[in-house]
């Protein structure tokens, strides 16, 4: 959706201010845009808006074509949103650090020498898993991110919202993909850099 001019300054206005760092979660570096604290994106007053990054903004980006392979839903009760974009964040950044994929999941699951990123991969698939727990409680299916936007409507026609019982549990699982343009675009949304492949070419010689 295009912006209105004055909409667009304020957007701008609001990113500069946030000096980096993401308003929810505290990270700093990587892609910062708006989000509504009200859930309404038409509304740009200026005490309606924060900055945070496309981990935090994840409950506001189920509408992006590409959410069902950016955003895995699971049933978490007892770990807070910002906790599992905390955990995520940290896994992922090691993971394309050290030149690995931060697309994982059971079948694939990176060789890694260290044992605290080998901890936070086995803590992330454990919370992958929970997408099966949202299939008991909403009766046969385990949705996917954008089958959520369908089922909020089906339940609030007007503004789509995540129904009451559902959001003390649902929470959305970043799964390492980031598209803009047709491209994953996910280590500069998190503001890190991948090794450059002769660093990566040099340290398989050395092995
Ligand atoms: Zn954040």
């Amino acid at each position: 959706m295009a912006l209105d001019r004055g909409d667009a300054e304020t957007r701008l206005s609001v990113i500069a201010d946030a000096t980096d760092v993401c308003a929810i979660c505290t990270a700093r570096g990587g892609w910062l845009d708006l989000y509504f604290l009200d859930n309404d994106a038409r509304n740009f007053r200026r005490s309606n808006l924060i900055a945070a990054c496309p981990l935090c903004r994840s409950c506001q980006s189920l509408h992006r074509s590409h959410a069902a392979i950016e955003f895995l839903p699971v049933w978490v009760t007892e770990i807070p949103q910002i906790a599992i974009n905390r955990l995520t964040r940290l896994l992922h950044q090691r993971l394309i650090s050290a030149g690995e994929t931060p697309i994982i999941d059971h079948r694939n699951r990176p060789a890694l020498d260290d044992q605290t990123t080998r901890d936070l991969v086995s803590t992330y698939l454990a919370l992958a898993n929970r997408n099966v727990r949202l299939r008991i409680i909403l009766g046969g299916y385990a949705p996917n991110a954008r089958d959520l936007v369908t089922l909020f409507y089906a339940v609030d026609p007007g503004r789509g919202s995540c129904p009451e019982k559902l959001s003390v549990g649902l929470r959305l699982l970043p799964l390492g993909r980031y598209v803009v343009d047709g491209r994953d675009r996910y280590a500069a949304a998190l503001g890190v850099e991948p090794p450059a492949l002769d660093a990566i070419n040099t340290d398989l010689v050395a092995a």
